[in-house]
């Protein structure tokens, strides 16, 4: 698979000389093989993608108090710098993300979600809009707040489940610049978190306990109880 690289257009040179290559497809530079990417990573963003998921769930929207749908891009085959670009098969879900290729950004548009600022944040990345009244709908929300949550019904009863959407490219690696969590970090008490269901004092992931193991059966969960659905 093409190692698609975010190169900004005043260091193609550089990349050139470094060995990469021009996809006229999806008009970026790209490499062959992922085990030469060390040399390139300053064009990798913070992981780079071997699929790609969409997962979309219905949520009320803060100003028009009318439904609407929001997504998440997610991966389960990825190489973060961080880790050395080691195969990682936990399934990831990739929040704040400020840098995509540009084909890639093109298709979500679609999905209402496309750069923003952020007040909170204090920087633009990539955020759900109200497809009613187009207000911002930001990633904090979709991953730290229990009801909000695109993991929600995994931990929940009666709620709704997300949907999901394979948009792997054959062809392509996608280099993605995002916030990473780090799911581990958090304790694994599921029971207990089921406890305080419904509780106010549940403010965001930790005190969710959202762990890997968790997050991994995301995925199953819903491609399970959607096969074959569309978005
Ligand atoms: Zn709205």
């Amino acid at each position: 698979m093409k190692v698609l690289l975010n190169v900004p257009f005043d260091e193609k040179d550089d990349a050139k000389f470094l060995g990469a290559k021009w996809d006229k497809k999806v008009k970026s530079w790209y490499i062959e093989d992922i085990s030469d990417i060390d040399e390139f990573s300053q064009w990798t963003g913070d992981i780079i993608c071997e699929n790609l998921y969409i997962i979309r769930a219905e949520k009320t929207c803060y100003r028009c108090h009318r439904k609407t749908h929001v997504m998440l891009l997610a991966t389960d085959r990825s190489y973060a710098k961080e880790e050395g670009y080691r195969l990682n098969t936990n399934l990831q879900i990739l929040t704040f993300v400020t840098d995509m290729p540009k084909f890639l950004e093109q298709d979500l548009e679609d999905y209402k979600y496309y750069l923003s600022f952020s007040k909170a944040a204090d920087y633009m990345y990539f955020m759900n809009h109200c497809a009613n009244c187009r207000a911002k709908q930001g990633d904090f929300y979709l991953h730290e707040m229990p009801e909000e949550a695109i993991y929600k019904h995994l931990f929940y009863e009666n709620v709704k489940p997300c949907t999901f959407m394979d948009i792997s490219d054959d062809e392509y690696m996608i280099p993605m610049t995002c916030d990473l969590p780090h799911y581990d970090e958090v304790a694994n008490d599921v029971e207990l978190m089921k406890l305080h269901i419904g509780n106010s004092e549940i403010e965001n992931r930790a005190s969710m306990m959202v762990t890997q193991e968790k997050m991994n059966e995301l995925l199953p969960s819903v491609v399970n109880y959607y096969q074959g659905a569309n978005i």
